[in-house]
């Protein structure tokens, strides 16, 4: 690489975000490259592996709107792309926290498909799991093929004429003139109009090096990063076990339960783990951690003994012992909400507060809509009134 090496734009991250964005900036005729300090996917980021839950449930109708547009962006990318990214099966939610009877009045509200039922009736359809409270089906959820969908977006981007460096750490963001160079951890600069910092876990550490106007600075909101766990049960019966024909559902739902004792998601594991069994986690039952450069990749035993206790409780279906487990890093922002903002031709990009892959291919709009000069969504802006909570 050598010093005049330049593009239009710097997307600095190839996780579903940066893939995204390569993608719809690319289509749009625009000069787009896309650096990557591991391999795109990285199994070190938040994008990897076969396994997000698809659902519509929200306890703010924005976000299940927002979902019912992104549903169409995944059909526009599975054709596009000539691969199924999204495998049916439908998504339950339950227990006190979760107030089915609430997400079940949204989904009216905004007309999903889906139908509350008694904790027995669920139990009726669904033996292998224990319900504590009303249970709310939607019939449209299914699991995201996070690591397949980076891997598409990237493969329209390049077809598109986006270029892809893995292996390049990008270490600062300088401004020079109207443009950027950004310096990687080896020295090496690329200099662009504009830069997407789609870092995920290392958004902060990499803007310590980057020079954005201090006001914006100032507005940005504070993410916590942590460190999650999270495991795969076998299916106690066999009938359950093996991939799904292309178009066939799961053959278990994806669930989301939040109770007074403990707040779980499980989904079908996929090919991560063989369609033995059912990838099951705490929601932010990980550890907390600087940003991405810290994580250990270690499972904290406590958090699996915990997991197990639950399983053998709740989810009577699965044999309470993990055949595989990996860690995955979260960046929350407050309200569980994302930030996409743009400053002076410098824009960033953290959309995951543990629920951001359902999004990514109309995220991916948005962030290029940012770059063409477009006011961010109020919601998304360092200006949102979710972020002057914790300022
Ligand atoms: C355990 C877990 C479960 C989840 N479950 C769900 C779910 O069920 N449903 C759902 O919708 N969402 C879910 N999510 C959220 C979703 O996966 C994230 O919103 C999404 O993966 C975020 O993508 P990203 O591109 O922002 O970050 P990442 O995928 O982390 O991508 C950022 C990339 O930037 C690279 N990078 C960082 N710094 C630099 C640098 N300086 N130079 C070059 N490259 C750099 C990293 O290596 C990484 O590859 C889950 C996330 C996790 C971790």
């Amino acid at each position: 690489m050598t010093e005049q090496d330049s593009t239009q734009v710097l997307i600095i991250g190839a996780g579903l975000m940066g893939s995204a964005a390569a993608h719809q900036l690319a289509v749009r005729g625009t000069e787009v490259t896309v650096v990557e300090r591991d391999t795109a996917a990285s199994e070190h980021g938040s994008s990897h592996g076969s396994a997000r839950i698809f659902r519509y449930a929200y306890p703010d109708p924005f976000y299940t709107r927002l979902v019912d547009q992104a549903r169409g962006r995944y059909d526009e990318l599975e054709r596009l792309a000539g691969q199924q990214l999204i495998t049916p099966g439908g998504a339950l939610d339950f227990g006190t926290l979760r107030d089915p009877r609430h997400l079940a009045g949204v989904l009216d509200e905004v007309g999903i498909d889906h139908e509350l039922l008694p904790a027995s009736a669920a139990a009726e359809r669904w033996p292998g799991i224990n319900f504590d409270t009303e249970v709310l089906w939607q019939p449209g959820g299914g699991v995201i093929d996070a690591e397949s969908t980076v891997r598409a977006q990237l493969r329209l981007a390049t077809d598109a004429g986006a270029r892809l460096i893995e292996r390049w750490e990008a270490a600062s963001i300088r401004r020079d003139g109207t443009s950027y160079v950004v310096t990687s951890t080896t020295g090496a600069t690329i200099r662009a109009a504009q830069v997407v910092i789609a870092a995920g876990a290392w958004l902060s550490k990499l803007l310590v090096e980057t020079e954005l106007p201090s006001a914006f600075i100032d507005r940005l909101p504070q993410a916590v990063v942590t460190q999650e766990n999270a495991y795969h049960f076998p299916y106690r019966d066999a009938a359950d076990i093996g991939e799904p024909k292309p178009g066939a559902p799961t053959s278990w739902p994806t669930f989301i339960h939040k109770s007074e004792r403990i707040l779980t998601y499980s989904l079908p594991g996929g090919r991560d783990a063989n369609f033995r069994g059912q990838k099951l986690a705490e929601f932010l039952g990980g550890t907390p951690i600087t940003d991405g450069s810290t994580q250990t990749g270690e499972i904290d035993p406590a958090n699996r003994e915990r997991i197990i206790d639950y399983v053998r409780e709740q989810v009577p279906g699965l044999v309470p012992e993990p055949y595989a487990e990996t860690t995955c890093l979260f960046t929350m922002l407050p309200e569980e909400d994302f930030l996409l903002d743009a400053a002076e031709g410098l824009v960033i990009a953290s959309p995951c507060s543990g629920h951001g892959a359902k999004f990514a291919p109309l995220l991916g709009e948005f962030i290029a809509e940012l770059v063409f000069g477009a006011t961010a969504h109020p919601r998304f802006a360092v200006t949102s009134p979710a972020w002057a909570v914790t300022r």
